[in-house]
C-alpha cells in the first residue's frame, strides 16, 4: 500500500510538471495559431469561432479587422500563458483540464484500493492463484491506462473515449477476479452482488445518520449482537486483523459468537469445551460452579475448534499439544471483554478448551458489602487495627481473598499510624491512599526480601505483605512483631485451620509462629439464591438440627424451585436463567488463637486438633454462618453442603 502511495504521488508531481510545460508550449504556439487551437472552455470557444470566421473572412473584409482580432487573441493568450506560469496549469488552452485530473485520479484511487482489497482478499481465501490476479489486476491498468491516459494530448475529444476505457482497464480484470473467488462461496461471502452492493450502501448512509432496514449483513454480523476480534501485544500488528478475518470466514466461527454472548448473558467467567467424537460438551462457570450448556452436534464442534484456533493464532491441524492465546468479544457495540484461551490435547485426540473472561468486577467497598455479619466486621477490624500481632487472611483459590484484601487494606486504620504494603510489580492490588507502597519485581528475580529491610528500616507500624514466599521473608515478618508491628498476610486455604497448617509447612520455627500469629480469617464463597424463583419449604426438624437452628422458631426455609411436572408449561426464570442461584456471597470463619491453640501448634500441629481447640472455645466456623444464610433464605441447604465439601 506504502509503495502505491509513493507511485500516487511521483504520478502527480509529473502531471503537474508535464501539464504545466504543455501548457506552456502551447501558449507559444497560440501567437500563430490560437484561432485554430482546441479550446477547452466555453468562453473561449466563443472567442475562437468569432476568431475563425474572421480569418476566413479576410478575403473579402478589410484585413485591418483581422489582423485586430489576431492581435486580440495575442494579448489573451499572452495573458493566459502567464496565468497558466502564476498557478501552475490552470489556463484557457489546456487541455488538460482540472477536473479531467481529478477524474483520472479518482480511477487511478479506486483501482489503488481494489487492487489492495483483491490481494489481501486472496491471501485470506487462500486462493492459489494471487499471484495471478494480482498481475492480472495490475498490468492492464498500469499499461493501457497509461496510454489511453495520454490519448487526450492530442484532442480533447479524446477524453470521452479514453475516459471509459481507463475505467474499463481497472474494471475488466477486477470483475473477473470477483466472478472467479465468488463461485465457490456461500451466499454471504460472496462480493458486488446486488445484496451485497445494498449493504454496502446502507453501511455508508448510515454513517452519515441514514438507515436502511433491509442492510445486508455480512455473515460474522448475523446473529447476536457480539463482535470478537484477535487480539494480543500489539494491536496493530496486521497479523491480528488477518486472523479476525480468517476465523471470520470460517463456518465454526459464529456458533462461537453464539455460545461466547450467551455466557457473557448469562454472566458467565469463563465457558469449557470438551471436544469429543459425538458431540461437544459446553459449560459455563457462573458463580463459580460449571454448569451444563447446550452441547454441539457433532458436526459443528469441530468447525468451531478450528475457528477459535485461527483466532488465537493456532494451528488447526494440532490436536495433542497445549494451545493458548486470547481474543476481545465486544457486546453490543460497548461492553469489551478481553479473554484468556486455552486448549489442551489428549492422548485420544479429545481435546479440552477453556475460555476464562477477564472481568472488570465492581469493587466491594466495606465488609459490609462482602457479606461479613456486623459482629464478625467488628472483630475484623479490631484484628487489623490491632498494635501488634500476625493476622492471616486465607481462602481457596478463586474464593474471592482479592476482593477482600482490597477492603481490608481501606478498612485498617492509614490514618493515626504509619501503613505500608508490600507487593509483586506482577500482581498489584487496588492503590489505596496513605499507604506506602513498595514493590519487588518477580520477573528480574526479586522477592520481598529485596525491599523488606528497608522497609523496617522506616519503622512502620503496620505492614501489608501480600505472599510470604518463603521461610526468610516469613521469619523475618514474625521476628518484627516483636518490635510492636502488626503484620498482615494472605494464604492460599481451604479454612482457617488449614491455613495455620500451610504456614507451618514453610518450615518456620513453630514456637516463632506458635508466638506470633492472633488471627486467622477464612472466607468461602456460596452462591445466593435466586430471589425471583426461590421456592419455600417446610424444614424437617431433624433438618433444623443437623443445621443447628433453634427448631421452634424456624418455620420455613428456601431451596431452588423443583423441576417442572410432566407436561406443566412455566416461563423460564430471567433473573437466574433457571440455574436457581444469582450472585454470591461470602462466608466467613475466624479462628483467634488462645493458648490452648498455642500449644497445640508447637505439640501436635492438626488440622482437627485447631478446629477441636477452636470450637470448644467457644469460636464458629463456616458451617454456622451457613446455616445463618440457610435460615435467612439467602442460601440453600444443598449450596451449602457443596460449598463445605470444597
Ligand atoms: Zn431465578
Amino acid at each position: 500500500m506504502k509503495r502505491l502511495l509513493i507511485l500516487i504521488f511521483i504520478v502527480l508531481g509529473w502531471l503537474v510538471f508535464d501539464g504545466a510545460s504543455q501548457l506552456y508550449a502551447q501558449a507559444g504556439g497560440l501567437t500563430e495559431m490560437g484561432a485554430t487551437m482546441s479550446i477547452s472552455q466555453e468562453t473561449q470557444g466563443q472567442h475562437a469561432q468569432a476568431a475563425t470566421s474572421q480569418i476566413a473572412d479576410t478575403s473579402g473584409d478589410p484585413k485591418k479587422a483581422a489582423a485586430a482580432q489576431l492581435d486580440k487573441l495575442k494579448k489573451e493568450s499572452a495573458k493566459y500563458a502567464k496565468n497558466a506560469e502564476q498557478n501552475g496549469w490552470i489556463g484557457s488552452g489546456n487541455y488538460l483540464s482540472i477536473t479531467k485530473i481529478i477524474l483520472f485520479l479518482l480511477v487511478f484511487w479506486m483501482w489503488v484500493l481494489t487492487t489492495d482489497w483483491a490481494n489481501s482478499d486472496a491471501e485470506l481465501l487462500k486462493n492459489p492463484d494471487r499471484f495471478f490476479w494480482n498481475s492480472v489486476n495490475f498490468f492492464p491498468f498500469t499499461v493501457l491506462g497509461t496510454v489511453f491516459f495520454y490519448l487526450p494530448v492530442p484532442n480533447p475529444i479524446l477524453f470521452f473515449i479514453s475516459y471509459p476505457l481507463t475505467i474499463l482497464t481497472w474494471l475488466v480484470p477486477l470483475f473477473c477476479y470477483i466472478s472467479v473467488r465468488n463461485k465457490p462461496l456461500p451466499p454471504y461471502e460472496k462480493v458486488m452482488t446486488y445484496d451485497h452492493i445494498k449493504y454496502l450502501f446502507a453501511v455508508a448512509l448510515s454513517k452519515i445518520g441514514i438507515k436502511i432496514k433491509v442492510a445486508k449483513k455480512m455473515s460474522y454480523q448475523v446473529g447476536p449482537p457480539i463482535e470478537i476480534e484477535a487480539t494480543g501485544l500489539n494491536i496493530d500488528n496486521p497479523t491480528l486483523n488477518a486472523r479476525t478475518v480468517l476465523a471470520r470466514n470460517h463456518e465454526g466461527f459464529n456458533d462461537l459468537r453464539k455460545i461466547v454472548y450467551d455466557a457473557l448473558e448469562r454472566r458467565a467467567d469463563g465457558i469449557m469445551f470438551e471436544f469429543q467424537a459425538e458431540q461437544t460438551l459446553v459449560r459455563e462457570l457462573i458463580d463459580g460452579v460449571w454448569i451444563d450448556a447446550a452441547p454441539l452436534l457433532k458436526e459443528r464442534g469441530p468447525l468451531l475448534n478450528t475457528s477459535i484456533k485461527y483466532l488465537i493464532g493456532g494451528n488447526p491441524e494440532e490436536f495433542r499439544k497445549r494451545q493458548f492465546g486470547s481474543f476481545v468479544a465486544t457486546v453490543k457495540k460497548k461492553t469489551k471483554f478481553t479473554t484468556d484461551f486455552v486448549i489442551q490435547g489428549t492422548p485420544t485426540g479429545e481435546e479440552k478448551g477453556i475460555i476464562t473472561f477477564v472481568i472488570q468486577k465492581v469493587p466491594f467497598n466495606s465488609l459490609e458489602e462482602l457479606g461479613m455479619r456486623p459482629e464478625m466486621q467488628d472483630k475484623v477490624k479490631s484484628l487489623v487495627n490491632a498494635p501488634t500481632g500476625l493476622v492471616v487472611f486465607s481462602a481457596a483459590p478463586a474464593n474471592g481473598l482479592r476482593s477482600t484484601m482490597n477492603v481490608v487494606s481501606r478498612t485498617a486504620d492509614r490514618f493515626t499510624r504509619d501503613f505500608a504494603t508490600v507487593e509483586d510489580v506482577q500482581n498489584p492490588y487496588q492503590v489505596v491512599e496513605n499507604v506506602v507502597l513498595n514493590q519487588y519485581d518477580s520477573r528480574k528475580g526479586e522477592t520481598p526480601m529485596t525491599v523488606l529491610p528497608d522497609v523496617f528500616f522506616r519503622e512502620p507500624h503496620a505492614l501489608l505483605i501480600r505472599d510470604l514466599i518463603n521461610t526468610e521473608v516469613f521469619e523475618l515478618c514474625c521476628n518484627e512483631i516483636e518490635n510492636n508491628r502488626l503484620i498482615i498476610t494472605t494464604i492460599r486455604a481451604k479454612d482457617a485451620a488449614d491455613a495455620m497448617i500451610r504456614l507451618l509447612a514453610m518450615r518456620i520455627q513453630p514456637s516463632l509462629f506458635a508466638s506470633s500469629i492472633t488471627a486467622v480469617v477464612s472466607q468461602r464463597l456460596i452462591r445466593k439464591l435466586c430471589p425471583d424463583c426461590k421456592e419455600v419449604f417446610e424444614p424437617q426438624p431433624a433438618l433444623l438440627q443437623r443445621l443447628g437452628l433453634p427448631p421452634g422458631r424456624i418455620t420455613e426455609l428456601y431451596r431452588v424451585r423443583s423441576a417442572p411436572q410432566p407436561g406443566e408449561k412455566r416461563k423460564p426464570c430471567l433473573t437466574c436463567n433457571d440455574i436457581g442461584y444469582s450472585g454470591r456471597t461470602a462466608l466467613y470463619e475466624i479462628i483467634e488463637v488462645n493458648d490452648e491453640i498455642r500449644k497445640i501448634l508447637v505439640a501436635n500441629p492438626t488440622v482437627e486438633a485447631i478446629r477441636k481447640a477452636a470450637t470448644q472455645s467457644g469460636q464458629k466456623g463456616f458451617l454456622f454462618e451457613g446455616s445463618l444464610l440457610i435460615a435467612k433464605g439467602i442460601t440453600s441447604v444443598e449450596e451449602l453442603s457443596r460449598v463445605m465439601k470444597m
